[in-house]
């Protein structure tokens, strides 16, 4: 049955904390962080920032409103990025956990092929290196029974963390009270994800990749970059 995380989105205060701690224990040099109109920072994932508090602004019944989203690979149930790779061990479900681990042998892989295959739109690939990268669910931390290094930081209980059937009974639970507030509070793809977040309104309210949209599946002959490029980003 492996681990889950419920990431109740209701509770977050975007301190950062947890993206801070990720970066502490993967020992990931901070990025040169520009002001581009917005307290999120930096602008995007990259393969130096594996976890991305991210902000959006929604006007809800005539008052501004701030969301916040917390953003780390999901550790699919079936993960799509780890069918690409030609080398069968370059990519592992960690039996124990669930976790999707990018092997030592991701880094000899098209990085960006990998990228393309994720419905969340999570791997980035080292422009220097070329090496894709993505969070591994602190595998050395869990495996030494601690939490993940996000999750031991995080002092809203916005990240919760344990065996799968514990999060999915605590993500009704905390479903059931956020819907007392927010009518249109849902899990976000529980059934397929390992990270189960709890959103309070509309998931593309947050970010486009939130959920995972069915037009993201490509047909074969044209790849998830090719088809945005088409389309012009975001694609909702
Ligand atoms: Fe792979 Fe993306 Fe799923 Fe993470 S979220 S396991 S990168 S497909
Ligand atoms: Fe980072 Fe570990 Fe949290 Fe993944 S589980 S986002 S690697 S701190
Ligand atoms: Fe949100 Fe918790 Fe991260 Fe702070 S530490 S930004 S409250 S998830």
């Amino acid at each position: 049955n492996g681990k889950s995380f419920l990431v109740d989105l209701t509770r977050c205060t975007a301190c950062r904390g947890c993206q801070i701690a990720c970066k502490q224990w993967k020992k990931l040099p901070a990025e040169k962080t520009i002001n581009w109109g917005s307290y999120q920072n930096p602008k995007d994932l990259s393969s130096k920032t594996i976890r991305l508090v991210r902000f959006s602004e929604v006007v809800d019944n005539g008052t501004l409103r701030w969301l916040f989203f917390p953003e780390q690979c999901r550790h699919c149930l079936e993960a799509p990025c780890s069918t690409v790779p030609d080398n069968p061990e370059a990519i592992l479900h960690d039996k124990e956990t669930g976790a999707v681990v990018y092997t030592e042998l991701t880094a000899k892989e098209d990085g960006e092929s990998i990228r393309m295959a994720c419905p969340y739109d999570i791997p980035r690939v080292d422009p220097e290196t070329k090496v894709v990268n993505k969070c591994d669910m602190c595998i050395d931390r869990v495996r030494a029974g601690k939490l993940p290094a996000c999750v031991q930081a995080c002092p809203t209980g916005t990240m919760n963390f344990g065996d799968r059937e514990d999060m999915l009974k605590l993500a009704e639970e905390r479903l059931a009270a956020a819907q007392e507030k927010y009518p249109d509070a849902m899990l976000v793809d529980p059934e397929e994800t390992r990270v189960i977040y709890l959103a309070a309104v509309d998931p593309a309210s947050y970010y486009d990749y939130l959920e995972a949209d069915a037009s993201d599946v490509m047909p074969d002959s044209l790849t998830r970059k090719q088809f945005l490029a088409k389309l012009g980003r975001p694609i909702r």
